[in-house]
């Protein structure tokens, strides 16, 4: 079936090398690893396998990169350059989905009408964006007259998770360029492809040799370390796990990098009786289930005011019992396959736990029959009669399950959705005007949705609180990392 798929549509899987200074080229001991499709277990390609040397190799071409044409490019050269990386994705949408699909498992239906229109927006919008962005000035009576200008942050590694792998990494890139940075990305390994190929987008689209490098390969001792110890990377736009995030704070420490932290999550979505129940759960399906679960916004931790807490069980569930889990590329699927073999276990792990702490399955926690010798499946799991200090509540999962915990007023509801190290995102559901204005105002979270969920204007503020996350990008907030402010004072 992926295979005539795939055929049809006329896209092969690659293998999948560096791009340094503008050439795709091998790991220097030629070591590579295998990328595997988790929807069917089969080899989609090798990875060249990246190590100090080729971070290394990158860093140097970046920095010499920084000083050569991209810096001669003119406000309105680099504009043009940096949206015709967005049209480039847009023409080449539908490969770029389908190589998306085979490297994540998520429904290629996903991945065409959110990941890579998403990931040519990105670079639309900060090209339009930046040119509105200026400075300040101050006179100091008549004394002097101070002034700044932004200058690039120089050097950026971008490290990436592999859950929504384009449209990701283009939402650092995009702003990266935008202030005149250059740029050495090490993408997951587990979606390599859509990351490969962006080089090539950046060189058809103008982007000179250099400014853009991208190195495969793992975590820990690996690409991903050399790059976060490399002393003549500047900045880290880092995305991924929380603990992921504090190792790389301290090989970063030594050279005392500027760091901006997109982490995990535990989110609420709190839903209080007078909400209209039925636009409710069709969000809250999306919230739950949607990429698998796959999704650091995912609003896994679902409280409902008792009144209609039976209610909107027995609705979710039976709308959730609806959801379709298989292929990837069937156009009816709603859940894919989970990112790898590993994942799907540790998701797995968690519904045992859940048994053991004493929660109910209510539906879902395993694999479809007819799916268990294809790929990492796993239905859409509802977990009730939890205690909310259970591990399984209180832990972030990353796949397609949720518990649903009944509360009785306001403050409650408030602590319990604040009781967490996590402080990303959150959902509030009411139709209470001042009530929306209290909760929201009280969550401690970047972001807090009322009546809705992962609806994003990118001019606005993005990140997490706590351990969710450092600084914030989008808009103005996300130039400000990836530029230097300096101040010139005139002796009037
Ligand atoms: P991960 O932390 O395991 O890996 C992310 C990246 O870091 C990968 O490229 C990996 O190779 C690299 N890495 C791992 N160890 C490293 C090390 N020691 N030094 C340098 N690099 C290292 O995360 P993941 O499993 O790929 O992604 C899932 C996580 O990402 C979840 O926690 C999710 O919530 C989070 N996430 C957050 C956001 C957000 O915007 N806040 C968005 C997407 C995903």
């Amino acid at each position: 079936m992926i295979e005539q798929v795939v055929a049809s549509k006329k896209v092969k899987p690659i293998d999948c090398q560096h791009y340094i200074n503008g050439q795709y080229v091998p790991s220097i001991n030629g070591k590579t690893f295998e990328n595997i499709n988790p929807a069917t277990k089969e080899v989609l390609g090798t990875v060249a396998e990246g190590g100090k040397e080729e971070i290394d190799l990158a860093v140097q071409a970046a920095k010499r990169a920084l000083k050569g044409p991209w810096k001669k490019l003119s406000t309105d050269e680099r504009i043009k350059v940096i949206r015709k990386i967005g049209d480039i994705i847009l023409e080449r949408k539908d490969e770029l989905a389908m190589l998306e699909t085979l490297d994540t498992g998520k429904p290629l239906s996903l991945a065409s009408s959110l990941d890579i229109p998403r990931a040519a927006y990105n670079f639309h919008f900060f090209a339009d964006y930046m040119r509105g962005i200026g400075t300040e000035a101050f006179e100091t009576d008549s004394t002097a007259i101070n002034y700044s200008v932004r200058r690039p942050t120089g050097v950026i590694g971008i490290i990436n998770p592999w859950n929504l792998p384009l449209l990701l990494l283009t939402w650092k890139l995009a702003p990266a360029l935008a202030m005149g940075n250059t740029v050495v990305i090490k993408p997951a390994e587990l979606t390599p492809t859509t990351a490969t190929l962006l080089g090539e987008i950046c060189r058809d689209a103008g982007v000179p040799d250099g400014v853009v490098n991208i190195v495969h390969g793992f975590g820990p001792n690996s690409a991903g370390s050399a790059l976060s110890e490399h002393p003549n990377i500047d900045a880290i736009s880092f995305t991924g796990e929380t603990t992921t995030g504090k190792i790389i704070m301290k090989s970063a420490a030594e050279s005392l990098k500027k760091l901006s932290y997109e982490l995990g999550g535990k989110n609420p979505n709190i839903i209080f009786a007078d909400s209209d129940l039925d636009e409710v759960i069709e969000t809250t399906l999306k919230s739950s289930f949607v990429n698998q679960g796959e999704v650091c916004m995912c609003g896994s931790r679902i409280y409902v005011e008792r009144p209609v807490y039976d209610q909107f069980l027995e609705k979710f569930t039976a709308k959730a019992k609806e959801l379709v889990v298989g292929d990837p590329l069937d156009s009816k699927t709603n859940v894919g396959a989970l990112i790898s073999e590993e994942h799907y276990n540790r998701v797995k792990s968690y519904i045992e736990i859940a048994k053991e702490e004493g929660g109910e399955i209510l539906i879902g926690g395993k694999t479809p029959e007819e799916l268990k010798d294809k790929g990492y499946y796993l239905e859409p799991t509802i977990i009730v009669g939890l205690d909310h200090n259970c591990r399984v509540v209180r832990e972030e999962i990353f796949g397609p399950v949720v518990t649903v915990i009944p509360f009785d007023t306001e403050e409650e509801v408030i602590e319990l959705a604040n009781d967490t190290y996590y402080g990303l995102s959150a959902s509030v559901w009411t139709n209470n005007l001042r009530r929306a204005h209290r909760v929201a105002g009280e969550i401690e979270a970047g972001i807090v949705w009322v009546n809705t969920w992962f609806l994003r204007d990118l001019r606005t503020p993005f990140g997490g609180t706590k351990q969710s996350g450092i600084g914030r990008e989008g808009g103005a907030h996300g130039l400000e990392f990836y530029s230097e402010l300096k101040n010139i004072c005139i002796k009037l």
